[in-house]
Formats: C-alpha cells, sequence, structure tokens
C-alpha cells in the first residue's frame, strides 16, 4: 500500500514534469533520451510565459521547435539528414494548426538543379541557437552541397542526343543555412537563408524561395488569401474573418515574389517579381555570404507594421502639402553651386530637397557610360546607380550637405527604367554588375546602404523616397528600415 502511494506520486511528479516541458515545447521524455544537450534542457525548463521564446532540438523524434507563447513551428529532420520539412505551425491562441503536412520548405535553383527541403540533394551539417536581443532566439540548421559525393546520384548514362554527359554539378560547393527567429512578445516567426559560397566559380541561384508552406491544408476547400503590398494574408472563412495565417516578405520593392498554388495547397514567397520578364539572379562569391530577405509568419491579426506602430506609419507618408513647413527644393538647376546658392538665402525654414537620384539633368551630366542599358526615348537619362555614376552622387550630396545642410533629403526620380510598364536593370557589365535582373537586387542595396550612409555622416537629416523610386506603390517593411518616409 505505501509503496503504491510512492509509485504514484513519483508518476504524480513525472507527469507533472512531462506537462511542464510540452508547455515549454519540448515533448521529449527526459528520463531516457540522452541525446538532448543541456542547454536546451535548460531552455525546456525555462517557464514559458509572454516573455518567453524558445528554440531547441527534440532528438528523440528528430525535430526542431522554435516558438512563444503565441507559435510553434516544428521542423522534421530526416534520419539520413537530406531533407528538412516543417510539419506543423501551431497557434497556441486559437489552438489551430496552420500547417498540418510536410512542406517543401525553401527552393532555389543553381545551374539545372533544384534544391529544396524535400528533393535530398543537401546534406545537414549541424544547428545552432543563438539568443539575440530582447530575449530573441534564432534557430540556425546548416545544409551543405558538395558536387563530389552528390555527381554519383545523378544519372550519367549516355543517352542519344547527349553522347557524352558530363555532371552538371562538377563546379560548385556551397553552404547553406536555414535561419529562423522568434521575439518573446509577438506571434511572429522570421525565416531567411544564408548562402555562402565555398567554391572558386560564382554560384548564380535563381528561383529562390524562402518560404514554401503547404497551408491550411484542413481547410483546402476554402482558402482565400488578400494581398497588400508586402502581406499576403490566408484565411478559412470566406467573409476573410478569422485570418489565421499572414506571410510579410521583407524583400524590398519589386523584388518581392508571392505564390498561391491551390493545385498544390502551397504558398511560396520569395525573391522575382511579377514586372519583371525572367527570375531574379543573385551571384555567391567565395567568401561573400549572401543573405536573402526575410520572409515573417504571422498569426492571428498581427501584422508587422505593428512592430513599427501604426501611428507611426500613417505619419510617415508624406504628402506634398505636408511639406508646408519646409522650402522644398527640386533638384533641377545646371549646377549644384546655383542650388547651394538658393539653399543658402532661405535661413530660417527647414528644408526639404527632392534629389532624383539615378537622372540627374543631362545639361549637368552627359556620361553616356553611366547611363543604364537601354536608355528610353525619354529626355531625362537614367544613370546606373551601380556605375561610377553612384560615387558621384554620394559625392555631389556631400557637398551640398557640407556647404547647406538640408533637414529632409527625398530620394526621387526612377532608378530603373520602364519599359512596357516593366521595370528593368542595367545590363551593362562593364559597371561592374553581373546581368540586368541581377542589377535590380544590387540597386536596391545601393539605397539601403546610401541610406545608412547618409544617417551616420548626418544623423539629423530625416530621409525619404519617392513611390517612382522604390517601385511600387506602397511601402513595405524594407523601405521602413531604412527610410523615415515614403512619398506616394
Ligand atoms: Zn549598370
Amino acid at each position: 500500500m505505501h509503496s503504491s502511494h510512492q509509485l504514484q506520486w513519483h508518476l504524480a511528479r513525472l507527469w507533472t514534469l512531462a506537462i511542464a516541458l510540452t508547455v515549454a515545447g519540448c515533448v521529449t521524455s527526459t528520463q531516457k533520451n540522452t541525446r538532448i544537450a543541456s542547454t536546451d534542457l535548460q531552455q525546456a525548463l525555462r517557464p514559458v510565459n509572454g516573455k518567453t521564446a524558445y528554440a531547441g532540438f527534440d532528438g528523440q523524434h528528430n525535430q526542431f521547435y522554435l516558438g512563444n507563447a503565441f507559435l510553434e513551428r516544428r521542423i522534421l529532420l530526416s534520419v539520413d539528414g537530406t531533407r528538412l520539412q516543417t510539419i506543423s505551425i501551431l497557434d497556441k491562441v486559437t489552438g489551430r494548426y496552420s500547417v498540418a503536412q510536410a512542406s517543401e520548405e525553401f527552393r532555389f535553383q543553381v545551374a539545372n538543379l533544384t534544391f529544396s527541403g524535400t528533393d535530398s540533394l543537401l546534406r545537414y551539417q549541424r544547428y545552432d541557437i543563438v539568443s539575440g536581443l530582447e530575449g530573441s532566439r534564432k534557430l540556425i540548421i546548416w545544409m551543405s552541397y558538395d558536387s563530389v559525393t552528390t555527381e554519383s546520384e545523378i544519372d550519367l548514362s549516355p543517352t542519344l542526343n547527349n553522347l557524352f554527359p558530363r555532371p552538371r554539378s562538377s563546379n560548385f560547393n556551397f553552404r547553406l543555412q536555414i535561419c529562423y527567429q522568434t521575439y518573446p512578445n509577438q506571434p511572429r516567426i522570421d525565416k531567411w537563408l544564408v548562402f555562402e559560397n565555398r567554391s572558386n566559380t560564382p554560384l548564380v541561384l535563381q528561383g529562390i524561395v524562402v518560404e514554401s508552406l503547404p497551408i491550411l491544408y484542413p481547410y483546402r476547400f476554402q482558402l482565400l488569401t488578400k494581398r497588400t503590398g508586402g502581406h499576403l494574408e490566408i484565411y478559412h472563412s470566406p467573409d476573410l474573418s478569422g485570418q489565421m495565417i499572414a506571410l510579410t516578405n521583407q524583400a524590398p520593392g519589386i523584388l518581392k515574389f508571392f505564390d498561391v498554388d491551390r493545385q498544390q495547397d502551397t504558398v511560396s514567397v520569395g525573391l522575382g517579381s511579377s514586372t519583371l520578364n525572367h527570375s531574379t539572379k543573385i551571384s555567391v562569391f567565395l567568401n561573400q555570404p549572401v543573405k536573402i530577405p526575410t520572409v515573417s509568419c504571422t498569426a492571428g491579426t498581427f501584422m508587422l507594421d505593428q512592430v513599427l506602430g501604426q501611428t507611426v506609419i500613417n505619419q510617415r507618408y508624406l504628402k506634398r502639402e505636408d511639406l508646408k513647413s519646409y522650402h522644398v527644393l527640386d533638384f533641377e538647376p545646371d549646377n549644384l553651386s546655383a542650388l547651394t546658392d538658393e539653399l543658402s538665402g532661405k535661413a530660417g525654414r527647414r528644408r526639404a530637397l527632392f534629389l532624383p537620384v539615378a537622372t540627374v539633368g543631362k545639361e549637368f551630366l552627359d556620361r553616356l557610360d553611366w547611363q543604364l542599358s537601354n536608355p528610353t526615348d525619354s529626355t531625362v537619362p537614367i544613370y546606373c546607380l551601380l556605375s561610377e555614376y553612384g560615387f558621384f552622387m554620394v559625392k555631389a550630396v556631400e557637398d551640398l550637405m557640407d556647404r547647406c545642410p538640408l533637414d529632409l533629403l527625398i530620394l526621387a526620380g526612377p532608378i530603373f527604367e520602364n519599359r512596357n510598364s516593366a521595370l528593368l536593370g542595367c545590363d551593362k557589365i562593364e559597371h561592374g554588375h553581373p546581368d540586368r535582373s541581377e542589377s535590380i537586387f544590387l540597386t536596391y542595396k545601393w539605397l539601403f546602404n546610401f541610406s545608412l550612409y547618409i544617417r551616420n555622416q548626418y544623423p539629423d537629416v530625416k530621409l525619404g523616397v519617392t513611390a517612382v523610386t522604390y517601385g511600387v506603390d506602397l511601402p513595405d517593411y524594407a523601405c521602413w528600415q531604412y527610410f523615415d518616409f515614403f512619398v506616394p
């Protein structure tokens, strides 16, 4: 009798511990499993509340997990380490699973090969859990591709069309980090990819999908979506209420790519463009890792805008009439000295300048070699920011600011060529950038680096960007990270 009570007491204790672990997001039984690192266990045992974000590896089920009080995502690693698939995203508030079958997880092409979480070309290496700012947790899963190990898996038997087949993968070797991050007080999981090239030939990526998820599997016949700017909201009821999940693509401007495939019940989010005829390419060079912009998965009605604050967002739209308190200048004179004279004469009022960042007047600059590859008939030539013109522009702005400080600098005018309402980049490789589609990614990078530089050099200056310059009608998360104002 006595021993039975003791047993029951022990069982009760174990049961309590099991519940604590389940709540903490680690459903592994603790008694037997020795594959769990002690750090994982410590993380799992930490009490879960609104302030806790966690991540770990559940060795018994071969699953990575991360989450907080709102969401939990579980990612299954196949036993042979070649496949990585999200198997569930649980909305803890409603108790609903947004993903109830295994995902493709990610996708991209190199040469003629398609890589994804399901195709078995990549090999799992290791994982890291990193504590970030303000209690955030980052899970990094490392996978790699080494052409030497996989050549044997590629069919090299000759065919009539190809009598001397060569391995298509003979010259590349890379490492991929699949990164996830959760934050304590937001129903949000971020995900991004980092590519590291480990061979001398450039790794050329195409068709990059950061997130490929089967969405709302139990509700597939009612799948409804709504896209605004960089958000894709997915509902399961016809009146667009009870939003379950939203994917926010943090890729800038026209680079955002969304695809809802109702036949396959999947949502793909990544880099590309509906206004480009071809997919975005990204070259990765040896020792120069490239981060592919983040896709955030949020639950309920939580929008990433809330991180910035909606009132703040509204104040960040700037119309011409909002500029009444400024002395507004358009950068149109033939030379900089005329403008600085004008600016100096207007002391007292705040000064705002619309700077046509890639289209300064023809009279002012006449450098055909700096122009975009295919100038249209328009009277205003567009210069390639990735050419030497970019350096010239930075210098010109510095000269201007040093002689006559501005309060607000708004980047205006087109930076890409608009042909049949499709925005095109520059394919003059003599500018030092790869081909046209790749120049778009790099031009946005230039804009963001320019913003960082100006903020660092002139911390009091506010920066704005116009819709024409940014390439889309609505600002997005990437834009808000680098610019104070968006001018529609
Ligand atoms: Zn160029």
